[in-house]
């Protein structure tokens, strides 16, 4: 098995990739379990977040290591909250985050506009060292509407108001297996997982 270090702390994450790497040879470790701290998200687009993301962990730990970013975009609303999703309603005052006042906050955002479109975002990128001028670099996304009220109680975040049109159901009236097999993480990382080469020796 060769380590590959994931940039994320999440253990849902974790378990969702280590599924899919383990048969292909690749040892998946959360960085916090080799100290690493969260690296800054300081930039306006996905992909630069999940390089800046995926370099800091190969740097602490000068292994290869995957990262993803993602959000939701909306049309109307000029594609926020975009990679400011999981912070959208935080005040300067520096609340936790919370996707209850995302949720709320979304709401109101959209109230004025008949434009309910929106989309997730999930990019994920993969680096073999540190400075790998060539970093495989993935995109998922996953389209429908937001809807007037919160519907569902499964998944998290924007889940109970992003409404998807083939499943006539909220992502969070999907069950998990549904969501995980067509979700932007999950177009994301299909197309990833085309071109990762299983590790040499793995
Ligand atoms: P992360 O960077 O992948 O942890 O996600 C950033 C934020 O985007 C989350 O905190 C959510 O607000 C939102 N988000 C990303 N993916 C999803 C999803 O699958 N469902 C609902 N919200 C999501």
């Amino acid at each position: 098995m060769t380590r590959l270090v994931l940039a994320s702390n999440n253990a849902k994450k974790l378990k969702e990739l280590d599924a899919i790497l383990a048969p292909l040879g690749w040892e998946l470790i959360p960085q916090g379990a080799l100290g690493v701290p969260e690296a800054e998200e300081p930039h306006v687009t996905f992909v630069e977040n999940a390089l800046a993301k995926a370099r800091h962990a190969a740097q602490a730990t000068g292994l290869p290591a995957l990262a993803d970013d993602s959000g939701l975009c909306v049309a109307a609303l000029g594609g926020a909250p975009g990679v400011q999703s999981a912070r959208y309603a935080q005040t300067p005052a520096g609340e936790p985050k919370s996707d209850a006042r995302n949720n709320e906050k979304l709401l109101a955002a959209l109230a004025p506009h008949a434009d309910r479109s929106a989309h997730f975002v999930s990019v994920i990128v993969f680096v073999r060292h540190a400075d790998d001028p060539q970093p495989l670099i993935a995109e998922g996304e996953w389209h429908g509407k937001i809807v007037g009220e919160l519907r569902g109680e499964g998944g998290f975040g924007y889940d109970p108001l992003f409404f998807v049109p083939e499943f006539g159901k909220t992502a969070a009236e999907l069950d998990a297996a549904t969501k995980n097999a067509v979700s932007h993480r999950a177009r994301a990382l299909e197309s990833l997982l085309a071109r990762l080469s299983p590790p040499a020796g793995g």
